[in-house]
């Protein structure tokens, strides 16, 4: 149960959590976001979220409400308050509130900041893990910097809505030469019939995962055989195994695509394998 909500310097109590009527965030989408898990009370990958929060202000140029000293404690304090033990904590910074305008507001608007933290059963992903996801392909609609992480996830809804009428939990958003770019709240990988781990580069078609670049690391530290390029949905129905990877999934099989199974139809051994090593490459930070 979420208890108390930070907005803006306060901590408010969840019911009374608000932020103004004509906050940018609401209007233009204009904010940015960022998702953390919480492991046993402590955060995880903090500086690698942190740092892409930061660079999601810059290439949006809104000042950073404030130094990642102060961040760092009213991520803590909202997990405190709000008794997580295993959960998700969630930041958003949207540009301010001012009487409607495209332009942009000059210095004295302050960004709003809203921070948020809720328990999830681990025992529940674990679960999901064992038996895998189904996931569909969608038309990639999205804008043409996917790389900053933005508020605006409509064609994500949208793409999740159409996943969970069809019986799946995640969307494969695909573009318009047949690769797919990445899942409507994931990245998206492939391992083929040789065992080599496909996904896509980072750029401005899809956000660089932070769980993406600690698979990367545990690829490189297990010398496993990695090829960095986009894979069409016809070859990840081929594939032996998929996963998609996110901070609150960490990597999660794909057992089927559009309704086809991939390899067997079971969770791939590689994919639980970098599952259950994911905690010893992730930084876990209680300070
Ligand atoms: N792509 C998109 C579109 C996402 O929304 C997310 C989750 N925030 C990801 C990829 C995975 O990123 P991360 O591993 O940092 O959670």
């Amino acid at each position: 149960m979420t208890r108390v909500v930070y907005v803006n310097g306060q901590y408010t109590p969840y019911a009374q959590a608000g932020i103004h009527a004509e906050d940018r965030g609401f209007q233009f989408g204009d904010a940015v976001y960022e998702v953390m898990e919480v492991k046993a009370g402590q955060l995880v990958d903090e500086t690698r979220h942190m740092a892409r929060l930061d660079r999601s202000l810059k290439e949006l140029r809104i000042a950073p409400p404030m130094t990642l000293a102060a961040w760092s404690r009213v991520l803590r304090e909202t997990v405190r308050r709000n008794r997580v033990h295993d959960g998700l904590v969630y930041l958003q910074v949207s540009r301010g509130a001012r009487p409607r305008d495209f332009l942009f507001p000059g210095p004295d608007v302050r960004p709003t900041v809203v921070c948020v933290a809720r328990s999830a059963s681990k025992a529940k992903a674990d679960a999901q893990a064992e038996k895998g996801i189904a996931v569909i392909t969608q038309p990639d609609i999205r804008w043409g910097r996917c790389d900053i992480k933005t508020v605006m996830l409509l064609p994500a809804s949208l793409a999740k809505e159409t996943a969970k009428a069809q019986g799946a939990k995640e969307a494969w958003f695909v573009d318009d030469d047949g690769f797919v770019t990445e899942g409507a709240s994931s990245n998206a990988w492939i391992i083929d019939k040789d065992g080599r781990l496909i996904t896509r580069k980072t750029d401005a078609h899809i956000l660089p995962g932070i769980t993406r670049q600690v698979v990367l690391d545990m690829i490189e530290k297990e010398k496993l055989e990695l090829v960095i390029r986009p894979f069409t949905v016809a070859e990840a129905k081929a594939a032996r195994e998929a996963f998609i990877t996110s901070a609150t999934n960490h990597v999660m099989p794909v057992v089927s695509i559009d309704g086809a199974p991939v390899g067997n139809g079971a969770p791939g051994l590689l994919a639980q394998k970098l599952r259950n090593g994911y905690y010893l490459s992730a930084e876990i930070s209680s300070h």
